[in-house]
């Protein structure tokens, strides 16, 4: 058996999640590119994945019946000597927070954008996450085969909006009825949205075997139009691209699996390799010989025959092996990896060994919070995992008061799960939960009757914000804490909360206590 070093199974690695505003065609997107790397065999699947995972997923009757999908989950295909690990985040904004999270496990991301919309809200939300970490972004505008807009001016918006350079790749040869096909701007290649077949060398635009694919009364305005992109734009680089200060853009059609290949291409050709991670005491790189990774997602009830619980966790660094025990950072205690799983597009499988990049399923029955590290032994702790402060905050009502001890605990779970957070109030009183988005609060109450057997109504808290306070001011958070006892909660992992009835109240405590830090966001650890 020959050794391998752990540097190169890594560097084919290549994590990326698509971001986008719903009905863009993400879902769409990810069908193809699956189709690509062999992960599925039918075209026309959208149905099919859709299906799947709902009935994966059929716990949840919500899901079905507003027809959102909920779950997030990663697929893993290989095509062009690499391995790709697609993490697919949920499309509606009230589980955006699962969508931050995912977002910190990825090297880089594909911005899917409707040609015809241009960019929208959600889209401008999620690259400005990409951007505090400055994950590199791939464009693909879709849905060049309906009325779209001027292409000059898509890329404006992006530059002016988003503040990204953009290069364009390829560029579109007409758009909606007349749209064709493809050019490549650098290479001359044409690609032609009527044949699937590889793209064919022109000596130019002006080639009948590009221009010629147009009516002839548009011809003489798109050449113009090449000529302007070709002389006007700005060239990929891969420095700037990589730095996440430029785009490259892939003009296509997701439906009718038109410029995929480019961009699957461009995928495996040009996006990173895992990255180093930002770990407390120091930056992990994926080269180094010991595992580590860190957990952010858990998903309960995959499979509904098994009532399991799966951590999804992001291997940092080393190599994991299917038996290894791992130390479970946070408590310090050994946990056994016997049955790692990757996912694919409609199965999973046991996972022997995975390397840097890879995201693998590791079953269990509550060990794993979000947020977690596992390491070979090394006390580190990944800290990028966030947490946000919660928009919405609701006191529990329970009918049947034996089942207050049984509701502790599932809510204790579906915290560690991430479902909603839990605030313990210090003065006694009944938990309160704090969600970001209203939805997550029909899943919690879903969930609890489903599988606890717990029915449960909200009420209005008095509280609506809540805040992490901390102090370099020693005995500072004591002294606040002493004075607010019934305004402070501990969360999941303890902290002091700082809960307040309205954002007139915060800003006069943040006024009063100028040593006391108060945070809308925390990151895990
Ligand atoms: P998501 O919400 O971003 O996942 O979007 P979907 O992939 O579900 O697509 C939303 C709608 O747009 C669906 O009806 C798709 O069939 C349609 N769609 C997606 N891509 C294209 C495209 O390239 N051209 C056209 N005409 N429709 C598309």
């Amino acid at each position: 058996m020959t050794q391998t070093s752990p540097a190169l199974p890594a560097e084919r690695r290549r994590t990326f999640a698509i971001i986008s505003h719903p009905d863009a065609g993400k879902t769409t997107l990810t069908e193809k590119l699956l189709l690509f790397g062999g992960a599925i065999q039918l075209a026309g699947e959208v149905k099919a994945k859709r299906n799947r995972v709902s009935t994966r997923s059929d716990w949840m009757g919500i899901e079905k019946e507003r027809g959102i999908s909920v779950v997030t989950s990663v697929m893993t295909f290989e095509y062009a000597d690499r391995v790709f690990n697609l993490l697919d985040t949920p499309g509606h904004e009230d589980f955006s927070e699962d969508t931050y999270r995912t977002l910190t496990a990825v090297d880089s991301a594909v911005m899917v954008i409707d040609a015809a919309r241009g960019i929208e809200a959600r889209t401008r939300k999620l690259f400005e996450v990409c951007r505090l970490r400055d994950i590199p972004i791939v464009t693909f505008i879709n849905k060049m085969d309906r009325e779209s807009r001027d292409p000059f001016d898509l890329l404006d918006e992006i530059e002016k909006t988003l503040a990204l350079d953009t290069a364009p790749v390829t560029w579109p040869i007409g758009r909606g009825q007349s749209f064709a096909g493809t050019f490549d701007l650098a290479r001359n290649l044409v690609r032609r949205l009527d044949a699937d077949e590889d793209a064919i060398p022109v000596s130019g635009p002006d080639d009948p075997k590009c221009v010629g694919l147009l009516p002839e009364h548009e011809r003489e305005a798109w050449l113009e139009e090449v000529m302007l992109a070709q002389e006007g734009l700005k060239r990929f680089e891969l420095g700037p691209f990589r730095e996440g200060h430029l785009t490259p853009v892939f003009f296509g059609s997701a439906l009718k699996n038109f410029g995929v290949r480019d961009l699957i291409d461009s995928l495996a050709e040009i996006a990173p390799s895992p990255r180093g991670q930002e770990a407390d005491k120091r930056l992990v790189t994926p080269d180094e010989r010991g595992m580590t990774g860190f957990v952010f997602k858990i998903q309960a009830n995959m499979d509904p025959n098994h009532r399991d619980r799966i951590a999804f966790m992001r291997v940092c660094s080393g190599r994991l092996e299917r038996g290894m025990k791992a130390k479970l950072v946070r408590t310090g205690k050994p946990i056994s990896l016997s049955a790692p799983q990757f996912f694919f597009a409609q199965d999973r499988a046991i996972a022997d060994e995975a390397w840097a990049g890879d995201v693998v399923g590791i079953p269990n029955h509550g060990t794993l919070r979000i947020g977690d590290t596992l390491t070979e032994g090394e006390d580190l702790a990944f800290n990028g995992v966030p947490s946000f402060a919660p928009e919405i905050m609701r006191r529990i009502k329970l009918s049947d008061p034996m089942k207050a001890k049984k509701l502790r605990e599932a809510l204790q779970q579906m915290a560690e799960e991430g479902v909603v957070q839990l605030f313990l109030p210090q003065d006694g009183s009944p938990a309160i939960v704090g969600v970001v988005g209203a939805l997550q609060l029909d899943v919690l109450k879903e969930r609890l009757k489903a599988e606890y057997g717990i029915p449960i109504d909200y009420e209005q808290s008095r509280f609506t914000l809540a805040r992490w306070i901390m102090s370099d001011k020693k005995g500072e958070v004591e002294r606040f804490s002493d004075a607010h006892l019934s305004s402070m909660a501990k969360d999941l992992d303890g902290a002091p909360v700082f809960l307040a009835p309205s954002a007139y109240q915060l800003s006069y405590e943040q006024e009063k206590w100028p040593d006391v830090t108060f945070t809308d966001v925390k990151t895990y650890q």
